[in-house]
């Protein structure tokens, strides 16, 4: 008899713990190309999202770069089996069936996470463009947004002022635009972020786009002067999308204030809400260039 009880106790944990590993956010992170050493970052992106406790993340690594299209041939990424779709890649071009279905997906109510290069591919896919907001592209693509010194956000069209760069690697100050953004709440409004790099000038049609953070881009570490946007989402269709300008190798992508920014970002991108506290640390040590 008590060997029965012990097996209907040891069943009902089994399914207790398999209804919690269900309840888990799933995270399809996309990874395989990048300009950037995306072998170094995506195992630190799967252990800040581990370590979370809220996601259950799988990876999907793209074939190489520049090889025959047949070998895309294996890469059909269910989206709709996942809450949300991390992008950790800079490279080819997907499928024309592959973007149509992650246009569908992100349409229908799909998440989405832009991490740091991940804004750089894709020239020529409008969609995707919409996206993202704002893409790693010359002065011609598209607007230019800064924020002026009274907060307000400018436009300058296409065609004026810099395009996609960055100045030296430096660190710096973090300035929360929206601290009542479930991401950003909480939060200090300022903070010192380590040694990275600083994206100016991004470029791209910018609708359904909100600011969240920004850091001061100096003239004297080559930037622009101006209040860079580096952290937004974007509002496409019913879909959600976080993102992340952050991140260029394994020091920053492992503070943890782009912990935080990363965690609480894609769970907000796959709910709309966000129970994450910040990560232990926050905002981490900064660590000076090279
Ligand atoms: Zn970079």
């Amino acid at each position: 008899m008590w060997r029965i009880r012990v097996l209907c106790i040891l069943a009902a944990l089994f399914v207790a713990v398999g209804a919690r590993a269900e309840n888990k956010i799933a995270v399809l992170l996309i990874t395989g190309q990048n300009n950037h050493n995306w072998k170094a970052t995506t195992p630190i992106i799967q252990e800040e999202l581990k370590k979370a406790g809220k996601f259950k993340v799988d990876v999907i690594t793209t074939p190489a770069r520049a090889v025959p299209p047949s070998e895309w041939n294996s890469f059909r990424p269910n989206f709709a089996h996942y809450r949300v779709v991390f992008v950790n890649y800079n490279g080819d071009i997907w499928p024309i069936d592959v973007q149509k279905s992650f246009e569908k997906y992100m349409a229908a109510g799909g998440g989405l996470v832009i991490y740091h290069a991940s804004n750089n591919p894709f020239p020529k896919w409008t969609e995707w463009h919409k996206m993202v907001g704002l893409c790693w592209q010359g002065p011609n693509f598209g607007d230019r947004i800064i924020v002026n010194e009274v907060g307000k956000v400018m436009r300058t069209p296409k065609g004026q002022g810099p395009g996609a760069g960055h100045g030296a690697k430096h660190p710096f100050e973090m300035v929360v635009r929206d601290s009542q953004h479930p991401i950003m709440k909480g939060l200090p409004l300022k903070w010192l972020h380590t040694t990275d790099e600083l994206y100016h000038g991004q470029r791209g049609p910018a609708v359904n786009m909100h600011i969240l953070a920004t850091a001061f881009s100096a003239v004297e570490t080559k930037g622009t002067g101006a209040d860079e946007p580096l952290v937004w989402v974007v509002k496409y269709g019913a879909g959600r999308v976080f993102v992340c300008l952050l991140g260029h190798d394994e020091v920053p992508t492992s503070n943890p204030d782009t912990a935080t920014l990363l965690t609480r970002g894609t769970e907000w991108a796959a709910t709309g809400k966000v129970t994450l506290p910040p990560v232990a640390g926050f905002p981490g040590k900064v660590v000076e260039p090279k």
